[in-house]
């Protein structure tokens, strides 16, 4: 069992709406690289409806949240570009 990368938290995060806390286990096998492979992606439930979150945990996502919403402007934007 390893943590769970950081990249596969905030994904889960932004896609799922499931928060993953730091320190997470996970097996090797659901994971490839710093993600969760499709499958494993596919069948992540969440277990609680709530959890404790560290003030690190709520900066790393608020600046997932800031990084995500950018990408969405910018593609925003090159739809109105190029139309
Ligand atoms: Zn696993």
């Amino acid at each position: 069992m390893i943590d769970v990368p950081a990249d596969a938290r905030l994904m889960s995060f932004g896609y799922k709406k499931i928060f993953i806390p730091q320190r997470t286990r996970c097996c090797k096998i659901h994971l490839s690289a710093n993600d969760f492979t499709e499958e494993a992606f596919g069948l992540l439930q969440p277990s609680s409806n709530c959890s404790d979150m560290s003030g690190l945990e709520v900066e790393e996502l608020l600046t997932y949240m800031q990084e995500f919403r950018h990408q969405v402007c910018r593609k925003i934007q090159n739809l109105i570009d190029n139309h």
